[in-house]
């Protein structure tokens, strides 16, 4: 099995090929040729079994070419150090509901399931691609991404990692994080500019040949880790796997049964896994998109029509706050099954900001099991005050608007079939939204926050937060724009 791209499906290559370009030469996304099949003994068995055996399980066969004992060791050294034994927890809300917790590990938020692995993958592949240089990482980060990939990528052999933030554009916690990573093969620079100037400043980086060949000199090749990569998605098909694994251990479902999945989503990675799971033989019923204010895949997955000239809105799920959502891209072509097709819509988004796939498109994305919903800010807010009143719960804003997405499709359909809601990110890493939602006062600054939010329900600030503030700082540098690949470059080869 190969992989091609979303808009020209005669460029193939294989797992480890698309592991280490990330995107395809003709800017298209690689998806695999085929979906692989789980049989209903083969999900069965995965009842009780350990996390990272269920893992290596799901990723041998997105990943042909990587053998079950190498991605067991990588699965085991990424996950390790998350503070949960179960790595992705189910906590049962009742009524038939449950939170799939996916911020178990060092960032405390869902994306280190990816970002932990996929250092590991992309060592990998450039040894099975037969080359031996170093991978340099580079990020441009509106604050989660960022330190999630510091995290991964920290002192992982053959690889470094370069991260750049907008300087007063993330918050203090965020900022924290990053400029107190350790590692001796990391590096974090503030930007003079905003998200997009960093942005911009990366793909400039990316994009200049000649600096390019001077690094390939010395055994340097760049590289990205966002979230278009297989190597990123192909890991969050495993929590799918293991929370119905869960559920099965639980006897909250019997092997067949068809559950749903409900899905707060921002550029449609996290919910593309989950439709992944089911087409190999998970047994899923709905997956729920659930988007905040900037509703841009509501709206999609209700009409057809693809529309980001719109407001782009600050919401207190800042995650979810994207207008372009990449992995659409990927389902477009699976369901659509045309690669031009699907290249002649990526253009028109370029070029107009829009495009329609029509009814007929539409109703079969909605046949797949695909359903979508949206929460307002006053929504997400009431969500975290009901969950906490009614079940003790602390969900974050991102895991809010899931929930109240999930209890829509609840009273619209009168469906009560089992349904996880994947929370993303810990409540504490969103503190001061957490409180003023649940009606306490503002508390200065984030870390007051964090305090105030663990006195007011009594948990313990996650480790890897508590202990950020008495860190030492390790990068305060702060360049312009335009000095940022100078100062990249500079470290790259020091
Ligand atoms: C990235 C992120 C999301 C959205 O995930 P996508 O894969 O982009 O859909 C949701 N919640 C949190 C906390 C995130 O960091």
């Amino acid at each position: 099995m190969g992989f091609v791209s979303t808009r020209d499906a005669s460029h193939v290559t294989d797992a480890a090929g698309a592991v280490l370009r990330g995107l395809a030469p003709d800017g298209g996304l690689f998806v695999p040729q085929e979906i692989p099949a789980f049989t209903a003994e083969e999900i069965a068995a995965m009842a009780g079994e350990p996390y990272n055996a269920i893992a290596a399980r799901v990723l041998e066969r997105f990943l042909p070419g990587f053998d079950h004992g190498e991605l067991a060791g990588f699965a085991e050294a990424a996950y390790s150090g998350f503070d949960d034994p179960a790595v992705t927890p189910l906590h049962a809300l009742g009524g038939g509901l449950w939170t799939l917790e996916l911020f178990h590990g060092p960032t405390c938020a869902f994306k280190d399931l990816a970002l932990q692995m996929l250092p590991y993958l992309l060592a990998a592949s450039v040894k099975k691609c037969g080359e031996d240089h170093t991978v340099a990482i580079l990020v441009a980060t509106s604050g989660d991404t960022g330190k999630a990939a510091l995290a991964g990528f920290s002192d992982v052999p053959g690889t470094k990692i370069g991260v750049f933030y907008p300087d007063g554009g993330v918050s203090d916690i965020q900022r924290a994080q990053m400029v107190t990573q350790e590692g001796a093969n990391v590096q974090v620079l503030g930007v003079r500019g905003n998200f997009d100037d960093a942005q911009t400043g990366v793909k400039q980086i990316f994009s200049d040949g000649a600096l390019s060949e001077r690094l390939r000199r010395r055994g340097i090749v760049l590289s990205s880790a966002n979230s278009i990569n297989w190597g990123r998605l192909a890991p969050q098909i495993a929590y799918y796997y293991a929370a119905y694994a869960q559920l099965l251990t639980a006897g909250a479902v019997r092997m067949g049964e068809r559950i749903d999945f409900t899905v707060p989503t921002g550029n449609f990675g996290d919910i593309l896994a989950g439709y992944y799971a089911k087409r190999s033989g998970l047994p899923v019923e709905r997956l729920i998109c659930a988007s905040n204010a900037n509703n841009v895949l509501t709206d999609f997955l209700r009409t057809g029509v693809y529309d980001k000239n719109r407001p782009f809105l600050l919401t207190m799920s800042p995650s979810m706050d994207i207008l372009v959502s990449s992995n659409l891209e990927r389902l477009l072509y699976l369901v659509g099954g045309s690669d031009a097709q699907t290249a002649a819509w990526m253009e028109q988004l370029r070029a107009a900001g829009r495009y329609d796939v029509g009814a007929a498109l539409r109703d079969r994305i909605a046949a797949e099991g695909f359903a979508a919903y949206c929460a307002d800010e006053a929504q997400t807010a009431q969500t975290i005050r009901e969950t906490w009143a009614e079940r003790g719960y602390l969900a974050d804003p991102h895991t809010a608007v899931g929930l109240c997405a999930a209890a829509q499709h609840r009273r619209r359909t009168g469906d009560d079939r089992p349904c996880v809601v994947l929370s993303t990110a810990s409540p504490f890493k969103f503190a001061g939204s957490m409180l003023s939602s649940l009606g306490q006062p503002a508390a200065g600054d984030g870390f007051a926050a964090l305090r105030a939010l663990s006195a007011f329900s009594g948990q313990d600030v996650p480790a890897p937060l508590a202990g950020l503030e008495d860190k030492p700082e390790r990068f305060c540098g702060v360049v312009a724009p335009a000095a940022m690949s100078e100062s990249m470059e500079k470290w790259l080869v020091e």
